[in-house]
């Protein structure tokens, strides 16, 4: 078993899609260990994309995430990060919605940066991403 981090976007909470996706989720044999609805503060943002903090698009990027609540997701199936990545499809969402039609971004996202999920880009950045949103989880 693997576990990854999995988050709808305020897009996707404001555009009332979360009953959806966690319908996918559970379709997929994903199981949810843990789940959080919260607001991200600025810090807060800033920190979980920090490995983009030079980009030119990170202030957008933090005030796009801290715009409303978000739904964190710790998921556990076999080859989670990679299954869960799959599923939400590539990250400009206007692209998704024409090569990864029934992904989940093409489903509920917009364009490059409003692409309403995110997921765990490998086993070691879920790691990071869980203990950042759930630190009294032991990690399976
Ligand atoms: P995530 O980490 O949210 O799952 P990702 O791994 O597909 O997305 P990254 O390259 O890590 O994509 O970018 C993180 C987030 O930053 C994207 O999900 C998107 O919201 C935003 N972003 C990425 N590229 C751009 C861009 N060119 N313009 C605006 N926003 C962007």
């Amino acid at each position: 078993e693997e576990r990854t981090l999995a988050m709808v976007k305020p897009d996707g909470v404001s555009g009332n899609y979360t009953d959806e996706i966690k319908r996918i989720i559970v379709e997929a044999s994903f199981s949810i260990v843990n789940e959080m609805f919260t607001q991200l503060d600025k810090e807060t943002a800033s920190a979980f994309y920090e490995e983009h903090s030079s980009r030119s698009f990170f202030p957008h990027l933090v005030t796009y995430m801290t715009s409303g609540p978000v739904l964190v997701m710790l998921l556990e199936k076999r080859n989670a990060v990679s299954d869960w990545r799959r599923l939400i499809g590539p990250t400009d969402a206007g692209k998704a919605k024409i090569s990864h039609p029934h992904s989940i971004r093409a489903l509920c996202g917009k364009d490059s940066e409003r692409n309403c999920v995110h997921g765990s880009d490998s086993t070691s950045s879920a790691e990071r991403e869980i203990k950042f949103f759930f630190k009294n989880v032991v990690s399976g």
